[in-house]
């Protein structure tokens, strides 16, 4: 699980970053509103917890770029303003949760762990591991467009993370009968994944389990 929470008080995020971490969740923090538009774009998130008065770009802003670019990530918007107008008009906007500052770490992890338990969040085309989202519907890991082949690869590793996925296996799923021996066929896709993986900054790596196949890890 991976969040991100965009907050100017740096000494409010790091009290919220080392509580969520502490929860499991990791956790990270953009200064400012541009940095926060910027990687809550990038889609990695399971969650984005938004301050509403930040430098550069108001939280409000962010969430309203973000829909309008069919970013459909849960976000918890937080404000010293506890008006109930305020609330209403963000709810409104697409936040999926507003929380009033102060508030409690504990009450923050409870409603970010409310929000990922909705049903209707979880995409059926969508596999998360690590930071890496892979949508399997356009074959895209965090934006980035992979070949079908390399995408089919993923597929395999990352419903099974953690976990060897043999070459064999990875050469019957995809190549078939045509792949039957060819195990060069699964080195050079693993190695221009590896190569994509470098390039979006994946904490996720594949380790080759010798002369047996691959295995995703963190
Ligand atoms: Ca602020």
């Amino acid at each position: 699980m991976r969040v991100l929470y965009v907050e100017d008080e740096e000494f409010l995020a790091d009290a919220v970053k080392h509580n969520l971490e502490k929860q499991g969740i990791t956790t990270d923090v953009a200064r400012d509103g541009e940095e926060g538009l910027e990687m809550a774009l990038k889609e990695i998130y399971d969650c984005v917890i938004l301050d509403i008065m930040l430098p550069k770009l108001s939280g409000t802003d962010i969430l309203k770029r973000m829909r309008e670019k069919k970013v459909q990530t849960p976000v918890i918007m937080l404000s010293a303003l506890s008006e109930v107008e305020s609330k209403i008009q963000h709810l409104d906007k697409g936040a999926d949760d507003y929380l009033a500052k102060p508030f409690k770490t504990a009450e923050l992890v409870a409603r970010i762990k409310a929000i990922l338990r909705r049903p209707s969040e979880i995409k059926d085309d969508e596999l998360r591991y690590s930071n890496l989202v892979l949508d399997k519907s356009t074959m895209t890991l965090n934006g980035e467009q992979l070949t079908a082949k390399e995408g089919e690869i993923m597929v395999e590793l990352m419903s099974a993370p953690e976990k060897l996925v043999s070459k064999e296996h990875l050469l019957a799923k995809i190549w078939g009968e045509e792949g039957l021996g060819e195990d060069n066929y699964v080195e050079s896709y693993i190695s221009r994944i590896r190569k994509m993986l470098k390039k979006i900054q994946s904490r996720a790596k594949i380790t080759t389990v010798r002369s047996l196949g691959y295995k995703l890890t963190d």
